[in-house]
């Protein structure tokens, strides 16, 4: 039988009817999001094998119509239960956070209205909230009156978007070679870009898509607390300059994806000047650091930096997708601006409209920029200083311990939140752990190798964890570790 609401109207507009079936359909769903959270688990969900089974049964394109009670429904029974809880204090994998609560009305507001951030006539209040965060940004990494940025999807097109503008910048500036024009330069094959060998794999895609192939990138060598050696570095420049290749960009990691560790702003800043080198940081890990007033001399003066890659769906806290770049001079985005009559009129921006577009490889695009707004207002400074103190202290408890204990092996002391350590004894007992914590006792870590060795991986971005959570922890990895040594 079919009620109202299993006719939907198509969409929310000023007609009451429609907006009574939108707040219906929306706390039907708030209700059914909250009823299927029952526990602190990390993955109750079925199994591999089990999930597919579950999900072949459905029709994804019937006929007919089911109707939205239906559909509801179904996703109670097959869809919530299985979903991973990154709110679990129990959830510690990646680099892949919980969402703050603000957010997710950040989120609702934002699909509800549906702006696309290309032209000011699609996106009014939207474009002129991101241009001030923005802004704000720029002041918040010290990147100068000439600085800009662009909200993007995240680490993966901020580096991409940095190392174009670098490409670009070594062509027109150093070979006098517009690539936006004419495609690569002849000597294409000989661009080398310097990252360090636990930078993020984005670097090598990244040269991929721009043409110049992994080859481009050069990997350098980490010290003991896998930091980039800048005497590796300056050793390598040199090198490949002497066999005449052409050197145009360094990548400082802020924050590596495994370890936390940070490389050094000022002494890259100094060689890529010596050299005539763009540095760009990838912080996707990191930048959140620069909001806590004990922490954030660990990163260094990002300022220093061409180009910041900042990653809001890690340690910010907010929900993917939402990242941004942030470059030291505007100039610099002429790379992605293209005028289209049906899109972005000259005449339009003259007159004061500004179209985002001409900033973005991306052209449809999610208003991320008021999740920003709304959570760094709701928060503020000492807000979200207090959650990544507690973050970055959390690692320095669970490391302590780690390294107070023989049962263990601490790989590096972390810089921020994340640990990385094994259970002394063979890579497949580190591997048993943790196939049984995730799928026996509802906790859920991550696994990396370290010098060639299995290690487990806490990635401690959830402000509710505590240390006696961690101590527990610990304990039962190692009484697990006791029972299925392999
Ligand atoms: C996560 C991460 C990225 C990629 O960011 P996405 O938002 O996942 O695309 C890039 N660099 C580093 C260091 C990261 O940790």
């Amino acid at each position: 039988m079919s009620t109202a609401i299993d006719k939907l109207p198509y969409i929310l507009s000023c007609d009451p009817a429609a907006k009574e079936i939108y707040q219906t359909v929306i706390s039907q769903t708030v209700q059914a999001i909250t009823d299927s959270i029952q526990d602190g688990g990390a993955y109750q969900g079925a199994s591999v094998h089990q999930l597919q089974q579950i999900l072949a049964k459905t029709q994804i394109l019937p006929e007919q119509g089911l109707g939205w009670h239906a559909v509801l429904d179904k996703v109670k029974t097959d869809i919530l239960p299985h979903f991973l809880r990154t709110w679990s204090t129990n959830y510690m994998a990646h680099l892949h956070s919980p969402a703050l609560i603000e957010s997710l009305a950040s989120e609702l507001i934002l699909s509800t209205f549906n702006q696309s951030m290309d032209s000011w006539d699609q996106s009014p209040v939207a474009t002129e909230v991101e241009v001030q965060v923005i802004k704000e940004l720029c002041e918040l990494y010290n990147l100068g009156p000439d600085a800009d940025g662009t909200f993007t999807s995240g680490g993966s097109q901020s580096n991409l978007s940095a190392l174009t503008l670098a490409r670009d910048w070594y062509c027109n500036t150093v070979l006098h070679h517009d690539v936006k024009k004419y495609g690569l330069p002849a000597s294409f094959q000989k661009l080398r870009l310097y990252c360090s060998e636990v930078s993020h794999f984005s670097m090598e895609k990244s040269a991929h898509l721009l043409g110049l192939g992994y080859d481009a990138v050069r990997k350098v060598a980490v010290d003991a607390r896998c930091r980039m050696d800048v005497t590796a570095l300056s050793a390598m420049i040199e090198e490949d300059e002497a066999s005449g290749l052409l050197p145009f960009c360094v990548v400082a990691t802020i924050g590596t994806t495994d370890y936390g560790s940070i490389d050094p702003v000022e002494e890259l800043r100094k060689i890529c000047d010596e050299h005539q080198l763009y540095l760009h940081a990838d912080a996707a890990y990191a930048s959140a650091v620069q909001l806590s007033d004990q922490y954030r001399v660990r990163l260094g003066n990002l300022g220093l930096c061409d180009s910041i890659t900042v990653d809001f769906h890690k340690m910010f806290l907010l929900p993917i997708s939402c990242g941004s770049l942030l470059i030291k001079h505007k100039a610099w985005f002429d790379v992605f601006t293209l005028h289209a009559d049906y899109l972005n009129r000259e005449e339009d921006e003259m007159d004061g409209y500004t179209n985002l577009v001409g900033k973005s490889l991306q052209t449809t695009r999610r208003f991320d920029a008021l999740k920003v707004w709304m959570a760094f207002q709701c928060r503020g400074k000492d807000g979200y200083g207090e959650m990544i103190d507690t973050c970055i202290g959390n690692a320095a408890h669970l490391a302590n311990q780690i390294a107070a204990n023989a049962a263990f092996e601490l790989a590096i002391t972390p810089e921020l939140s994340s640990v990385v350590f094994r259970l002394k004894g063979s890579c497949e007992t580190n591997k048993a752990v943790r196939r049984q914590l995730l799928h026996h006792h509802q906790i859920v870590i991550g696994q990396t190798v370290y010098q060639g060795r299995t290690y487990l991986k806490f990635t401690l971005l959830n402000p509710m964890v505590t240390h006696q959570h961690l101590d527990a922890l610990l304990e039962q990895i190692e009484q697990i570790g006791s029972t299925v040594r392999l």
